[in-house]
């Protein structure tokens, strides 16, 4: 049974696009996805013999060889433009991951019309590279399971300014500002609040009175959407 967390991804993927999971563990989405007829080819990318073995003995025990093929590497290289690859998946990593991940394979991504992330944290990492690179937000939401708090981004083409408040909680998420929104951030600005009353005793320097001023900026951007 696949998870919310997994479910949530796989909603955005549309209809019979080709699909490449990169990070895909034991190719659970690649595999619901097929199952649920979405899609009928996949390429799921582990770059760790563990998890490629466990995508491997997935896809095989599941009778899915002839629509997912499981490859061996690190981030996009595992795909060429021979694949037609539509639509990437990475999903179940920290942010500054996965962008440091479409950064190295930037050039793979001529074709691709359709990226959706779910970073566990700094999902900031991942706008900032949008902007970047002329990727746009077309979709995002935050989900809590099992008591983690999870965001899923889903980018297409296009140039899309941000300011440093929407770089840092999603400009669509803080115009829905759900409570799950709400949660997430009062957590950190409760650890931002612990954090500076720690700088705050440790005698001043140039380095931590720049730490400082950055949480007391961060905690200003946030307090106003809680
Ligand atoms: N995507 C699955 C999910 O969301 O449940 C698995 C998430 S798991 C926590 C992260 C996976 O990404 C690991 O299996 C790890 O080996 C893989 N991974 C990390 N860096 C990678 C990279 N540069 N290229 C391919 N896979 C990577």
């Amino acid at each position: 049974n696949l998870s919310d967390r997994l479910k949530t991804v796989a909603s955005y993927v549309e209809k019979n696009t080709i699909l490449a999971d990169i990070g895909s563990d034991h190719a659970y989405l690649p595999c619901y996805l097929v199952h649920q007829s979405t899609i009928t080819k996949a390429i799921a990318g582990e770059v760790v013999k563990g998890p490629y073995e466990s995508a491997l003995k997935q896809v095989k025990n599941e009778g899915l060889e002839n629509q997912i093929e499981v490859r061996f590497g690190d981030g996009l290289q595992v795909i060429n433009e021979e694949d037609h690859v539509g639509t990437i998946t990475i999903a179940g990593m920290g942010g500054p991951l996965i962008a440091s991940i479409l950064e190295a394979g930037k050039h793979k991504l001529t074709n691709v019309h359709t990226l959706i992330l779910q970073p566990n944290i700094h999902a900031k990492a991942i706008r900032e590279w949008a902007v970047k690179e002329g990727w746009k937000i077309e979709e995002e939401t935050i989900l809590e399971e099992h008591s983690k708090i999870y965001e899923v981004i889903v980018l297409k083409k296009g140039s899309m300014p941000l300011t440093e408040q929407e770089l840092l909680v999603g400009p669509i998420l803080m115009q829905v500002r759900t409570n799950i929104f709400k949660k997430k951030w009062s957590v950190e600005v409760k650890e931002w609040e612990r954090i500076w009353t720690q700088l705050k005793t440790i005698p001043n320097s140039t380095e931590v009175e720049h730490k400082i001023m950055e949480l007391e900026n961060k905690m200003s951007i946030v307090k106003e959407l809680l």
